[in-house]
């Protein structure tokens, strides 16, 4: 079953609203397995709205819309459906009571306005709006579904879970195919070497759907399979989640709903282990993931924000010298700014960060996004180098993603060559 959604309003075209009706009602759909074929952004303007109504009659089989069904002069929604279906509009008993109802609990009277909002195009069943005024329409025609709903969010998925997903499933009953999908999470390595390390797709996948969506956190792989039962399903999803990991399992740091702090915090704590942190570049924002697990009291016992070089030498008992020497965005100095935090705190491991976040602060030799990142524990203490880009927000964020994918690393006994 292929599903149209129009949304239809001025402000979602000029980017003053975010379009959150189009992507709730494509994740609800696509959990109930009605495929999205296209979404689409109308103007408030009848001749637009028809030519869409038309476009989406004629390629799908389920019309979704919403917006402009309100009272006010430039909701023209139920006027172009009352043109495209060539029909009329009736009175609807219930829905002016539903009106009435709910101006009376807000003591309030309902306006001519209002009551007007109870005229239903005569082809529609009336969806009922429990949190306001304007009902929503499921109209049957020519074997399709078309569904029109307000604006407003919360009464709009209100109506596409009470009433339009289980209607579209009495309808079309449950599909025959199971379809399921998995996240893969990756950091460390970008999007076209991942590509790469996976070789010949086709293959890998016999069929299944994978997706690279890339953010400075890394890359998550979207994984879905679609079988004939759960079993086979499932069966075939593990079975190609063996083969990826296969090929690229040490970028692989979790699946779904993880994040790598809550992957470190298990490591550390199944290992008994303490740590530390010296943050300089990121200002605090690796100890603020770290301790966003709850239960990071039993590995995490300090972090210091050791942003100017007076505090790397009074608080990690850094060499003045050696700070001036090879300067604090070093290697050298990623190192040291570990091995100290780790004295300092007595932890078993000192984990340092260093960088220029940009867009100032670059040198001849040191440009904006050259980080260091030092780890220490009582056996090894090394620092590696990294080149990120030019906005500093998002800097900041890989560094702290890198600094903890080195951390699991060292943990995990995983090399770094990327
Ligand atoms: P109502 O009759 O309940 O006012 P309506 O159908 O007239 O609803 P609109 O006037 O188009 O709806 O929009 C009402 C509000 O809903 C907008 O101000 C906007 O904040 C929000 N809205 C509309 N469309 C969307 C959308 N696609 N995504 C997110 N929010 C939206």
């Amino acid at each position: 079953m292929k599903t149209y959604i129009i949304t239809i309003g001025d402000e979602i075209l000029i980017g003053k609203t975010l379009n959150t009706n189009a992507a709730y009602i494509g994740e609800r759909l696509t959990a109930n397995d009605f495929q999205i074929y296209k979404t689409s952004v109308v103007p408030d303007e009848e001749e637009e709205i028809i030519k869409e109504f038309e476009k989406a009659f004629e390629e799908s089989d389920i019309i979704i819309t919403t917006g402009g069904l309100g009272p006010t002069h430039d909701d023209v929604t139920r006027a172009s459906v009352v043109k495209f279906f060539n029909t009329e509009l009736v009175l609807d008993k219930n829905v002016l009571n539903d009106i009435h109802k709910l101006f009376k609990q807000r003591n309030l009277k309902p306006t001519p306005v209002n009551e007007d909002q109870a005229m239903i195009p005569k082809i529609a069943v009336p969806i009922r709006n429990e949190k306001g005024t304007a009902p929503g329409m499921w109209i049957e025609k020519d074997n399709k579904i078309f569904v029109s709903l307000p604006g407003v969010p919360h009464e709009m998925s209100a109506m596409i879970d009470d009433f339009v997903v289980p209607r579209l499933i009495e309808k079309f009953g449950n599909p025959s195919e199971t379809k399921i999908t998995t996240h893969l999470l990756t950091t460390g390595i970008p999007e076209s070497f991942l590509y790469e390390k996976l070789g010949n797709l086709n293959e890998l996948l016999d069929g299944a759907k994978l997706a690279f969506l890339p953010s400075q956190f890394g890359v998550k792989l979207r994984l879905t399979v679609t079988a004939e039962s759960q079993e086979a399903a499932s069966n075939k999803l593990s079975e190609i989640e063996q083969k990826i990991r296969a090929l690229a399992g040490r970028y692989i740091y979790g699946k779904d709903d993880d994040t790598l702090e809550k992957v470190i915090g298990k490591l550390l704590k199944d290992r008994g282990l303490t740590i530390s942190v010296a943050e300089s570049c990121t200002g605090g924002l690796i100890c603020s993931r770290i301790t966003n697990v709850s239960g990071s009291s039993e590995y995490f016992e300090r972090g210091l924000i050791t942003y100017s070089n007076g505090a790397k030498v009074e608080l990690l008992n850094i060499d003045e010298d050696l700070l001036i020497e090879h300067g604090a965005v070093s290697i050298e100095v990623a190192r040291l700014m570990a091995d100290g935090v780790r004295k300092v705190s007595g932890t078993d491991i000192g984990l340092a960060v260093t960088g220029i976040m940009g867009p100032t602060g670059a040198t001849e030799t040191k440009p904006v996004g050259l980080v260091y990142i030092g780890i220490c524990n009582e056996k090894v203490c090394t620092a590696k180098e990294f080149r990120f880009g030019n906005d500093r927000l998002l800097n900041k964020d890989r560094t702290s993603q890198a600094a903890l994918e080195m951390l699991r690393r060292t943990l995990l006994g995983i090399p770094y060559d990327e």
